[in-house]
């Protein structure tokens, strides 16, 4: 089996982290739809798996991603992508293992990602008063996967080494190479936006010439800052370390798939 199409759910209410690489801030928010809209809305879709992210860290609130998650599959019993920066308790911990439970009982699957990009200076991209710390966001993978569930790394985005040093990134590998199912790294993509809240000058890059990370998640104007080296270096980490690492989620989730 092979998942190809992928839809999206998503609070619509603005992220609560507030990340300064985020760039979910343009986007038009004008309804706040009940957990019920928002998974109706996807009725009319084709779609191999649901992932719950888009504009939102849907677990800030980790019970209300949850119950968002439960019922998305109670619809569908499709697959399920779940990505926070978050760092749920155990009882909350508990209900995760359930819900993969009850999915695994007719064969689906649920794929885990928790989002770490920096280790000492994730003050230079993220709310360190609303997140948790790296730190803490590594012991929640260890505990997850003590509980059964491997989470995929999701180590992204990667700044220019001058800005983040790759080292910290090299960390985070090797501190949860053996908890983890992969790495699924890329670079950061910016707009006006992103750049004056990182306040650096957009003059300063190399930029991609095209990327598809977005295609069917967001309808907005990034471009893709050229950090080759410093994935290559997240790559040998990586190698070194027996973890397989994708750009993409797509082909992440489907070597998770059949790994599993
Ligand atoms: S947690 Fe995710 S959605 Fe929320 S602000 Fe940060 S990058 Fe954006």
């Amino acid at each position: 089996m092979v998942i190809e199409k992928r839809t999206f759910i998503s609070f619509d209410e603005p992220c609560y982290y507030q990340c300064k690489h985020c760039y979910t801030y343009g986007i038009k928010r004008d309804k706040y739809r009940t957990i019920d809209e928002i998974i109706d809305d996807i009725s009319n879709e084709a779609f191999d798996i649901i992932y719950v992210s888009q504009k939102n860290d849907n677990f800030s609130d980790p019970d209300k991603g949850l119950t968002l998650c439960y019922k998305a599959f109670e619809r569908y019993e499709s697959h399920l992508f779940i990505i926070t920066r978050n760092v749920f308790n155990s009882n909350q911990i508990k209900n995760l293992c359930e819900l993969k439970k009850k999915m695994n009982s007719i064969g689906k699957q649920l794929f885990f990602a928790v989002s770490i990009n920096s280790y000492n200076s994730n003050y230079l991209c993220e709310d360190v008063t609303r997140v948790h710390t790296p730190e803490e966001r590594i012991e929640f993978i260890k505990q997850l996967s003590d509980n059964g569930i491997k989470p995929i790394l999701m180590l992204r985005p990667v700044f220019p080494n001058y800005i983040i040093p790759i080292q910290e990134c090299l960390t985070i590998i090797d501190k949860t190479y053996k908890s983890i199912s992969c790495v699924i790294s890329s670079e950061l993509g910016v707009n006006d936006d992103v750049l004056n809240r990182l306040q650096i000058n957009e003059n300063e890059f190399d930029y991609l010439e095209t990327k598809e990370y977005l295609d069917g998640a967001i309808d907005c104007d990034i471009k893709f800052i050229n950090v080759a080296e410093e994935l290559c270096m997240i790559d040998k980490k990586c190698r070194n370390n027996g973890v397989r690492c994708f750009s993409h989620s797509i082909p992440a989730i489907n070597y998770v798939l059949n790994k599993s």
